[in-house]
Order: C-alpha cells, then structure tokens, then sequence
C-alpha cells in the first residue's frame, strides 16, 4: 500500500491525473482513477510513476 506521500509526490506529476472534485490537493487519492476499496491506481500506472520521480 503506497504512503500518503507517495500518493501526494505521483498526483503533483502525472500527466493522468484527473481532479475528483474542485479545490482538492493534487494526489492520487483526489484523482478519479484512484481505487480506494483496492489502494491503487485503475491505469496501472503508479509504480511506474513511483519510479520515474525516483529517477529525477
Ligand atoms: S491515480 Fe493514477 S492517474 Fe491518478 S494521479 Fe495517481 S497514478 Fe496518476
């Protein structure tokens, strides 16, 4: 299970990201892909995300 601060570091650089409401702070958990019930990204792309930001 990624940590809040994964989730906040992946959302502020994703180029998928899509808001779920208006006025939330940007992170996978305020994004429409984000699946709550199973922690993790529908596009399969968070851990690839996860490492590109380590790579910087
Ligand atoms: S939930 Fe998926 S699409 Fe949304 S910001 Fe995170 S990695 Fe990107």
């Amino acid at each position: 299970m990624p940590s809040w601060e994964e989730m906040r570091m992946v959302g502020e650089t994703c180029s998928q990201y899509e808001a779920a409401d208006d006025g939330l702070e940007r992170s996978c958990g305020s994004c429409e892909h984000w699946v709550d019930d199973e922690e993790m990204c529908e596009l399969d792309i968070f851990f690839d995300q996860l490492t590109s930001l380590d790579q910087t």
